[in-house]
C-alpha cells in the first residue's frame, strides 16, 4: 500500500507529520544512525562548523526549530563559547520528551512546544536560526522562512540542513534503490512502522531541489543565500542572513 502523502489535504498534513514522529520518537536517534550509516553524524558536524558560534563570552542565542531530540543544539552548546545559550522549538511533545531525557545537565537550555509557522517568540530575539531536516515537514514552508526572519535580529544568521537532489551519476540510482526498498523495510524492523518511513521517503522526494530552496529563502527576505552540498547532495546545508 502507499501512503499516498500527494493526495493527503494540506489542512491535515501536520497532523499526519505529528503522528508519525510521535509514533517513531523513542526509536528516532537509532533510526537516523541506521538509515544514513552514521552519515547524519558528519553532516550535523559540518553544520555546526558552518555557523561557527563565537568560543568568547559574547552572548549569542540560537533557535533550533523542529529541534526534535536535540542534536544541532547539543552540538551547539558543546562548540560555543560561555555566551551561547540555545531554544528547541519543535511541535511534537513526544520528540521533545525523548530531547529532555537525553539533555540531562545541558545548558543554557530551553524546550518550547511551537509551530515553525507561528514561533512562539517575540521579533529580533535571535542571534542564529537552524532547522535541521525539519523544513520539509512543515505545510507552508513559504510561513515557516518568513517566522525564521522575523524572530532574527538584523545581522542574524539562517541555516538550513535538510536532504536535497542527489547530483552525482550512479550514485543517484543508488539512492533510490535504497531510499525506496531499504529505509521502509527498515523503518518495519526497527520501529515497527514502514509507513511512517515511507512517508518520510516521499518527503524528500517532494522536496524542491538545491537551487528552488535558494530561491524560497531569497523571497522570505535573506541576503547572501547559498548552499552547499554534503555527500554529493544526498544533503545540503542553506545559509543566508538578515542584513
Ligand atoms: N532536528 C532534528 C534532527 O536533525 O535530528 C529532528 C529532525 S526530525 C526528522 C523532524 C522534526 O520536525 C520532528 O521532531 C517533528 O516533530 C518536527 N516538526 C514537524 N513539523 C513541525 C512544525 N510545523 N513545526 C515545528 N516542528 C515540526
Amino acid at each position: 500500500t502507499s501512503f499516498g502523502f500527494a493526495n493527503v489535504p494540506e489542512s491535515d498534513r501536520q497532523g499526519l507529520v505529528n503522528q508519525v514522529f510521535s509514533k517513531v520518537a523513542s526509536r528516532y536517534d537509532l533510526m537516523n544512525d541506521l538509515m544514513s550509516g552514521g552519515l547524519h553524524r558528519l553532516w550535523k558536524a559540518e553544520f555546526i562548523n558552518m555557523l561557527a558560534p563565537p568560543k568568547s563570552g559574547t552572548p549569542f542565542a540560537l533557535i533550533d526549530v523542529a529541534g526534535g531530540t536535540g542534536d544541532i543544539a547539543f552540538r551547539f552548546l558543546d562548540a560555543v563559547g560561555p555566551g551561547g545559550s540555545a531554544v528547541i522549538c519543535d511541535i511534537s511533545k513526544e520528540m521533545i520528551e525523548a530531547g529532555k531525557s537525553r539533555a540531562k545537565g545541558r545548558g543554557p537550555l530551553t524546550f518550547v512546544q511551537g509551530n515553525a509557522e507561528a514561533l512562539p517568540f517575540e521579533s529580533g530575539r535571535f542571534d542564529a536560526y537552524t532547522i535541521a531536516f525539519g523544513i520539509r515537514n512543515v505545510t507552508h514552508i513559504d510561513r515557516a522562512l518568513a517566522e525564521a526572519f522575523r524572530v532574527l535580529k538584523p545581522g542574524g544568521r539562517f541555516l538550513c540542513l535538510e536532504f536535497s537532489s542527489v547530483e552525482m551519476p550512479l550514485l543517484d540510482t543508488f539512492y533510490d534503490a535504497y531510499s525506496f526498498n531499504a529505509i521502509p523495510r527498515l523503518g518495519h524492523l526497527v520501529a515497527g512502522d514502514a509507513e511512517s518511513y515511507r512517508y518520510l521517503v516521499e518527503s524528500i522526494r517532494r522536496f524542491p531541489d538545491q537551487e528552488a530552496s535558494a530561491e524560497m529563502i531569497r523571497d522570505a527576505g535573506f541576503e547572501r543565500v547559498g548552499y552547499r552540498n554534503l555527500t554529493g547532495g544526498i544533503a545540503a546545508i542553506h545559509s543566508g542572513w538578515r542584513i
